[in-house]
């Protein structure tokens, strides 16, 4: 075997054993874990070892002996710790440390003070051999737990490594070769090759350990992730449902409780409207007083029953409407409020009427509704306006509540009709959301915009199924 010179060969392997996790340092940048510093940190360590063993011939015994014996011991010993630490094992007990310190004294006691080489020899294949075998079983350990056929790859060199170091072990004890690291023929070039396997294999290999761990982790994150947004996800929902069940148990009971006075002034006010008709000398004016009464409450008992129609799903009342008497209704009831604010309320409801099936209680709700925000926007007696517009653009009804109000505030803009939202001291937060739920029932949209100039623009566009009919429109400042 004179073509390999095994000092040189082993130089090579110990320049290898250097190169190669230098090169894994650099390839990991990012992503270096304490136990790639400790496999790697432990390569360059048996690198040093390898290279003093191939210099032997011109460094003094003393120096090269217990230094590269002391240094492939650690350098094992180190790969071991970095491979349990990656598979979760327990730290190894401390005193551990000093085994390498231990293995280089008893080894100097046999070559210094016994000069049996065979023995020494023996010693130190043994001692590599069960390091080899023990890196070669938690690898194993790692290939089994993760599915991970770097782990397996790092297990066959490392049993081949502890296979040829006990059978050179062997060989020397049954006298077939000599006690010789750097014996010339095919024990001397089997080691050296195991060595070159072993530098290249064992670096890459623990890589794909490392990366192979890393990729778990990043999947265990990932599903870690998306469990906790479905949970929030989840939670979110119980809670929005919580607060609608709440709403609605509040509104039914709200329109149970109510129900019963409401009819009861109704029937009031009928039966004093009827006693009045029997005087000729009432009051002027107590008639039209109490027919107002009776028109209001006839209202209020409407709104009642559309709320609990609302909260009960399944309930759907539609009829035939007219926007243009939606808008007046709710006109006449916000008329009031607006002069008192010394607030300008102007509309433009158009020249044809637009009808549509729909519930027109819920549809005044969300008119009345954006009117009276529109309204509470705006500073009292600073002489500002309200427009109320009403069109058919392409085959849709749209409503436009324009004001110039404070508008809506960046801040705000994301959560405004959110439920339970509010920046009102006493509000409910509930107008826009209850609101937009009625229009999307319709099969139309909501939305509040920017109006160009300040205020905003409260839009809600409904499709129109049906032709229009008769009369009714207008163009008028109320
Ligand atoms: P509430 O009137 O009880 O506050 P709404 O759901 O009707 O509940 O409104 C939610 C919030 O949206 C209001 O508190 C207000 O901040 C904002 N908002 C609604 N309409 C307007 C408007 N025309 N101009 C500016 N902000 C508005």
């Amino acid at each position: 075997m004179n073509w390999l010179d095994i000092p040189t060969a082993y130089a090579l392997v110990g320049l290898l054993y250097l190169v190669m996790p230098l090169m894994a340092w650099v390839v990991l940048a990012a992503g270096r874990s304490r136990s790639t510093h400790m496999w790697l940190g432990g390569g360059v360590l048996f690198g040093i070892a390898l290279l003093m063993v191939a210099a032997r011939a011109h460094v003094p015994a003393w120096v090269s002996y217990p230094l590269a014996n002391g240094l492939i011991a650690l350098a094992l010993q180190i790969k071991i710790l970095a491979l349990r630490q990656e598979l979760g094992l327990a730290p190894v007990p401390r005193w551990l440390w000093l085994a390498p310190m231990l293995f280089v004294a008893v080894f100097e006691f046999i070559r210094l003070g016994l000069g049996w080489a065979e023995l020494r020899f023996v010693l130190s294949m043994a001692v590599y051999a069960s390091l080899f075998a023990a890196i070669a079983r938690l690898s194993w350990q790692f290939g089994r737990q993760e599915n991970s056929r770097s782990g397996y790859a790092l297990m066959a060199v490392h049993a081949l490594g502890a296979t040829v170091l006990l059978l050179r072990g062997v060989a020397v004890v049954a006298g077939v070769s000599e006690p010789d690291a750097v014996v010339r023929g095919l024990d001397g070039v089997a080691t050296a090759l195991v060595g070159l396997f072993a530098s290249v294999l064992g670096t890459v290999g623990f890589l794909g350990v490392y990366l192979d761990r890393a990729r778990r982790n990043e999947l265990d994150n990932a599903a870690k992730r998306a469990r906790h947004e479905e949970s929030t996800r989840l939670m979110n929902q119980i809670a929005h449902l919580d607060r609608r069940r709440s709403m609605s148990e509040m509104s039914s009971s709200m329109a149970h409780e109510l129900n019963q006075p409401l009819a009861a002034i109704l029937t009031n006010t009928q039966m004093a409207r009827h006693m009045l008709q029997q005087h000729a000398q009432a009051p002027a004016g107590l008639g039209s007083l109490l027919r107002d009464i009776e028109k209001d409450t006839q209202r209020a008992s409407r709104v009642l029953k559309s709320i609990r129609g609302f909260v009960k799903p399944g309930e759907e009342r539609r009829e035939r409407v007219c926007l243009q008497r939606v808008a007046d209704e709710v006109l006449d009831i916000v008329r009031d409020e607006a002069r008192q604010a010394g607030i300008r309320l102007e509309c433009a409801l158009g020249s044809e009427a637009i009808e549509l099936m729909g519930d027109s209680v819920q549809l005044s709700q969300v008119l009345l509704n954006l009117l009276r925000n529109a309204l509470q926007a705006m500073v009292p007696h600073a002489g500002g306006r309200i427009r109320l517009t009403l069109v058919r653009e392409d085959g849709r009804a749209v409503f436009r509540v324009q004001d110039q109000g404070h508008g809506i505030s960046l801040e705000n803009r994301p959560r405004i009709g959110t439920a339970f939202f509010s920046t009102k001291p006493d509000g409910m937060g509930l107008g826009l959301s209850i609101s937009r739920a009625i229009v999307e029932q319709h099969g139309g949209r909501l939305a509040l915009l920017d109006a160009p100039g300040g205020g905003a623009i409260a839009e809600f566009v409904l499709p129109v199924q049906t032709g229009q009919t008769g009369p009714g429109g207008q163009t008028a400042a109320a």
